[in-house]
């Protein structure tokens, strides 16, 4: 009670214009309290909380999430937080990295596979007491399904060499920011697929699947943008065995944010360069596993295939 009404004085500064009576009501107040309980175990974690509830906060956003969001959390602190997360399926951290003027920045994924409801956000320094924590609800979201007949034996010819390859480029984390703004469409095409679209196979609705990306359905040979800047860090070819994937270029945006573009025609540029948004990086095809030409462009961020509409319409810097 006590350590509530100094948190509530500490902190809001617009109790601060109610001038010295009501300073030194809530004074006596505070006092009154810690005297009806003056044991010493309650007075230590209120000696600290008061210390520190004039600190300022972290900040998520979103504050309404929903399936496949990017959480961005924005911890004001002089050093490096390690920043948590806490859902029903457990606990994860997340890396952070230095935004300038004591501001750290976690980017926690979401995806159609992530349960809904509350996530609990901490962040705490190493060796000091305080943990800046803060819970936002995880709205839950209806995605389209698909219905898919396939013969039988159809799924038995999936090389695990094609996915480890793939799988170890969307682990690739690395420390500088490239891109800038809101990301750019990658093809002029309408938009065929969206993202989080559920299926079904033969009847069987799966668990782990979910459509990976957005489809745009451009005219074959037409170009592939890089819709930030980025470094080519992964490539492969239909020939050299990527026959789901086919003709595919991994684009490492830095931090942890990535893009994988599917199924190519051709392929403009080479692994390690520098790309800038805009520039053209290959040409729409039909390569791997499609059934006509589109360009498939996944997003991930710390190994998570998330939506890319708040990062195509708003960007997230
Ligand atoms: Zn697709």
């Amino acid at each position: 009670m006590a350590w509530r009404i100094l948190t509530i004085w500490r902190s809001d500064r617009k109790f601060r214009k109610f001038g010295l009576i009501l300073v030194v009501s809530l004074m006596l107040v505070s006092l009154m309290v810690i005297n009806v309980h003056p044991s010493p175990a309650q007075l230590r974690p209120n000696r600290s909380s008061s210390i520190t509830s004039s600190s300022p906060s972290l900040i998520v956003t979103p504050t309404t999430p929903r399936l496949g969001d990017t959480l961005s959390v924005i911890v004001p602190t002089t050093q490096a937080p390690v920043v948590q997360m806490t859902s029903k399926t457990g606990t994860k951290s997340y890396p952070v990295y230095d935004l300038g003027n004591n501001r750290w920045r976690a980017f926690i994924p979401t995806t159609p596979l992530t349960p809904p409801g509350t996530l609990k956000i901490q962040a705490q320094i190493a060796g000091v007491a305080e943990i800046q924590s803060k819970t936002v609800a995880l709205q839950g979201r209806s995605f389209p399904t698909q219905r898919i007949w396939l013969p039988p034996g159809q799924d038995g010819n999936v090389s695990d060499w094609e996915f480890d390859q793939v799988d170890a480029f969307k682990k690739t984390i690395s420390p500088d920011k490239l891109w800038n703004g809101s990301f750019r469409r990658p093809n002029d095409g309408d938009i065929s697929t969206t993202y989080g679209i559920r299926r079904y196979y033969n009847g069987v609705f799966a668990d782990d699947y979910f459509h990976r990306g957005v489809d745009y359905a451009g005219d074959e040979g037409s170009a592939i943008v890089a819709p930030a800047a980025g470094r080519i860090v992964f490539m492969g070819y239909e020939k050299d065995g990527f026959k789901v994937h086919g003709n595919v270029i991994g684009l490492d945006h830095g931090q942890g944010v990535l893009s994988i573009f599917l199924h190519m025609n051709s392929i403009r540029v080479k692994r390690g360069d520098r790309v800038q948004a805009g520039q053209t990086i290959g040409t729409l095809g039909d390569t791997g596993a499609a059934t006509g030409p589109h360009l498939h462009w996944g997003l991930y961020v710390n190994g998570e295939c998330v939506d890319p509409v708040a990062w195509r319409e708003t960007g997230l810097d």
